[in-house]
């Protein structure tokens, strides 16, 4: 058991580990300023998990709170969540999201030192791949330059922490590039809440689903894939919420910096994401093909096998379980937390 500090932790992946951190007996302390989220989840973690947890309400940028959490708490690790996410946003405001991912995680990493506390779990992204890359996608690829200024900060974060374990053996850091999370807790509770119109494509679906949208967009059906529509490693939440886990066990005992790609392996199509909800929920959704988005790549999927024999972690749900736990979470909170 462990007393671990959960940035970011009242948001989408935030939760679903938290959960999976007190059935794993350890002690959470989750520091989040609201920004993307709601207390309820965490009341709502709590009540599934039938434990408690601590919750400082703060931002990463505020080095006086951040001092004051480690004076409080003798944390032993750090799983860093907290960050913001919309790619549209990144690109209309630049330095808030230089501010929010560089300059906050900075922050949080000075407070970690001055505490002496060296054990991080840090949420990357597939997305600093360089787009030349041909999946599946393994840990030794290039990165490249990211087309957006979000993944611009999650390339810049993982840069700087692999630069301060170079300078500083204590350090002891998982960088978790994660694919495209998608599902929600079993018990419909929690789930993916986007505030205003959903980036992402599984939420837009389920907000068609629950008649909140009028009709899915597919964006390009003319890539060099099966069927035209963009290829995408989907992986259920609660997996990747046990990365996490595997990722802190495998980092309270060494050193170094290591990343770890997490995905199923295996690529689902626009197309085939649509028909494989329609055919497990039993529900049409109405669509229509748009032009492609900008910045998108054809297929992006990962190779886990470094994953699964480092972390000893397998992902345990099939897509037909991602799809039917999305719906099911939106079903029962139409309007998500509110
Ligand atoms: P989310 O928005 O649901 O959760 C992020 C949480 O961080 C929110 O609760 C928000 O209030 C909090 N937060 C943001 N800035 C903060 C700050 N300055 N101080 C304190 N709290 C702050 O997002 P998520 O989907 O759970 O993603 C979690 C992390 O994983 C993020 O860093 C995200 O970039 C990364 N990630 C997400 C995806 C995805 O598709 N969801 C994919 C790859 C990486
Ligand atoms: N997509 C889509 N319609 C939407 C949102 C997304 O067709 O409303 C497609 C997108 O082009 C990509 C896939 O769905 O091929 C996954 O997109 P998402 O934004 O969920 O994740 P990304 O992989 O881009 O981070």
């Amino acid at each position: 058991m462990a007393k671990i500090l959960v940035t970011g932790g009242a948001g989408y992946i935030g939760s679903h580990t938290c959960i999976e951190l007190l059935a794993a007996d350890h002690e959470v302390i989750v520091l989040d300023n609201l920004c993307n989220s709601s207390e309820e989840a965490l009341l709502r973690v709590q009540d599934i998990a039938t434990k408690v947890m601590t919750f400082v309400q703060g931002d990463i940028r505020d080095s006086a709170a951040l001092d004051r959490l480690f004076q409080t708490y003798a944390i032993d690790a750090v799983i860093h969540f907290a960050g913001l996410k919309a790619v549209g946003e990144s690109q209309k405001f630049p330095q808030l999201y230089f501010d929010n991912n560089i300059a906050g995680s900075l922050s949080l990493f000075n407070a970690m030192e001055k505490a002496g506390v060296f054990k991080l779990v840090f949420s990357s992204s597939a997305t600093v791949y360089d787009e030349a890359n041909v999946s599946p996608l393994n840990e030794t690829m290039p990165t490249g330059t990211p087309s957006n200024n979000y993944g611009y900060t999650k390339l810049m974060v993982e840069q700087i922490l692999q630069k301060l374990q170079q300078a500083d053996e204590r350090w002891s850091i998982a960088l978790l590039r994660y694919f495209n999370p998608v599902g929600a807790h079993k018990s419909s509770r929690i789930g993916e809440d986007p505030q205003g119109i959903p980036n992402n494509l599984m939420p837009y679906l389920t907000q068609v689903a629950v008649g909140r949208r009028e009709k899915l967009s597919i964006f390009g059906n003319d890539y060099d894939t099966a069927d035209g529509t963009g290829v995408r490693d989907y992986i259920h939440v609660v997996d990747l919420a046990n990365a996490h886990l595997c990722a802190l066990n495998n980092r309270l005992n060494q050193t170094g910096c290591r990343v770890w790609n997490i995905g199923t392996g295996k690529g689902s199509s626009v197309l085939e994401l649509k028909n494989t909800f329609e055919q497990v929920n039993g529900i049409e959704i109405p669509f229509e093909f748009s032009p492609r988005r900008e910045g998108d790549v054809a297929t992006s999927f990962a190779d886990n096998t470094r994953a699964l024999s480092e972390l000893g972690w397998k992902p345990q749900y099939s897509l037909k379980d991602m799809l039917a736990d999305s719906w099911n979470w939106q079903k029962q909170n139409p309007t998500g937390f509110n």
